[in-house]
């Protein structure tokens, strides 16, 4: 404990899964969290201990992005976790489709930085975290074409800000996690009709036999905001259980 103490953490979609574990990590490390969501009840029951202030934020509304950068300017360390999972390849990808995942899962990371990059400078310095995936960055996976198109933007905007703003103290990394147990992924194995072959087949190309939890990609999450990482900077870092490296 106390590995992030004197910091200010913000991070989106907090409200469950990979990104609810990491405000809470970031807590119990001695952070003081902003954990934000667009579903503000699931947040406040949800992000609930010491050191945890939530706030409503919908990461597609522009101006209620400006609004909060205003309040919170110059936090140490941002996790941009909000992204969508689509499900298909381009056929089934039309333009709404495609819109849409571009709008969360980049856009929305863009205007992110764009809000907080001036305040993280002024202070001296910071760490953003960006919500990749192996998917794309890493392999190749099935039905993820503008999923992987998005998590590959990601990717490249994180080392685009990490060489850009090197020596102004700033930090950028994207995590590119496997196959994590979240609430969502349990409605994707649900949607695709039946449950036991969908989980059967994300099992199956898990080397340790399991799938990841949040509180491991959590657990990431606070090393690389912490100051221990104080030498990574434009890694796009792999958290799989060995799917891609093995
Ligand atoms: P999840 O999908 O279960 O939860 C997502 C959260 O995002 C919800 O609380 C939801 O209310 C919130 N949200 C949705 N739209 C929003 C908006 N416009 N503004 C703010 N918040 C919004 O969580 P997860 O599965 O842990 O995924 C989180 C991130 O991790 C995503 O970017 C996802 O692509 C990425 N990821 C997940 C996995 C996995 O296997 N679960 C693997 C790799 C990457």
């Amino acid at each position: 404990t106390g590995r992030l103490k004197g910091k200010t953490v913000i991070i989106t979609a907090a409200a469950q899964g990979i990104g609810l574990a990491s405000a809470l990590a970031c807590a119990r490390e001695g952070a003081q969290v902003i954990a934000t969501d667009i579903d503000a009840g699931k947040l406040a029951s949800n992000a609930t201990a010491e050191g945890i202030i939530t706030e409503r934020l919908d990461v597609l509304d522009p101006a209620a992005i400006k609004a909060f950068a205003e309040r919170y300017p110059s936090p140490d360390a941002l996790f941009n976790c909000a992204g969508f999972v689509h499900n298909g390849s381009i056929l089934e990808c039309d333009e709404d489709a495609f819109s849409f995942s571009v709008d969360l899962n980049v856009r929305a990371m863009y205007r992110m930085m764009r809000a907080f990059l001036p305040g993280m400078i002024a202070k001296g310095g910071g760490s953003i975290v960006n919500m990749a995936s192996v998917a794309s960055t890493i392999i190749a996976a099935p039905n993820r074409f503008v999923y992987g198109a998005t998590k590959a933007a990601v990717t490249g905007m994180t080392k685009s800000v990490a060489a850009d703003f090197v020596t102004k103290g700033i930090r950028a990394n994207a995590i590119c996690p496997g196959t994590i147990e979240s609430p969502s992924l349990q409605d994707r194995m649900r949607a695709l009709g039946d449950y036991d072959t969908a989980r059967a087949s994300f099992l199956a190309r898990q080397p340790m036999g399991r799938l990841g939890t949040p509180d491991e990609v959590a657990n990431l999450v606070v090393f690389l905001v912490s100051d221990e990482s104080s030498l990574i900077t434009g890694t796009a870092i792999a958290i799989d259980g060995g799917w891609t490296n093995t």
